[in-house]
């Protein structure tokens, strides 16, 4: 039987990586909601919908019917990339500039409701892996298993900068883990789904895990 696996977080928890194993594993779909939010931003970036470091939430509202989002496989790439408008902006949606906006997009209302709806047609028992923030309370809270993925703001941290330095971004260290911390703070306490453990989801705190020992212990739990 296919089942739902619902995977939530703190950021650069590693959820995406285990979440796109898993996927490849048991041959289901994997949907990253977080390249959603991130491409929604990228919209309002390149609209100038963000002035003056701020987020323009009603121009951003008003704007939201033109922005479609879809998943579209490449040749020889195992996993979807996302798609904003028909065009492929996986490699534009990582940067510290996104990063840096995401959450107060995010804590949008509205922005939320478009997207969720989307993400819950997306899984109709189809087999699927989906990794965010509300995704096991909100999306699909029916799912069969349930995962909560946490690690220290520093650890996570110097992930992303390991990421972005590989990708010959400028960011520091501390503009990274100031980035972390500052979306923690939104992502807990917004109004709308904060980021919380979902009922019934298993916590694994993979500051004491490998990153093949977070793979089998999901991988387990989810064949049981
Ligand atoms: O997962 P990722 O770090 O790429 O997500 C970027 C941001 O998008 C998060 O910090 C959070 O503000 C938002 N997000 C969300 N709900 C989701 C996925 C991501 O609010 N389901």
């Amino acid at each position: 039987k296919k089942i739902t696996i619902a995977i939530d977080g703190y950021s650069s928890t590693g959820k995406s990586t285990v979440a796109k194993q898993l996927a490849q594993k048991l041959n289901y779909i994997y949907v990253d909601t977080g390249a959603m939010y991130r491409a929604v931003t990228l919209y309002a970036l390149q609209h100038g919908f963000i002035a003056e470091g701020k987020v323009v939430r009603d121009k951003l509202i008003t704007a939201l019917s033109n922005i479609q989002l879809d998943f579209q496989h490449e040749e020889d790439k195992p996993v979807a990339q996302i798609y904003l408008n028909g065009r492929n902006v996986e490699g534009l949606i990582r940067s510290l500039e996104v990063s840096g906006f995401v959450s107060e997009v995010a804590a949008i209302s509205e922005v939320r409701k478009k997207l969720v709806e989307q993400q819950q047609k997306m899984g109709n028992g189809k087999g699927i892996v989906m990794d965010g923030r509300d995704i096991g309370t909100v999306v699909f809270p029916d799912a069969e298993l349930k995962i909560f993925m946490t690690a220290s703001a520093e650890e996570r941290a110097t992930r992303r900068f390991k990421e972005l330095q590989e990708k010959g971004d400028s960011a520091t260290y501390e503009e990274v883990l100031h980035n972390v911390q500052h979306r923690d703070h939104i992502d807990t306490t917004r109004k709308d789904s904060p980021l919380r453990k979902a009922e019934g989801a298993i916590e694994i705190d993979n500051s004491a895990l490998t990153l093949s020992g977070q793979f089998n212990t999901i991988y387990q739990l989810a064949m049981d």
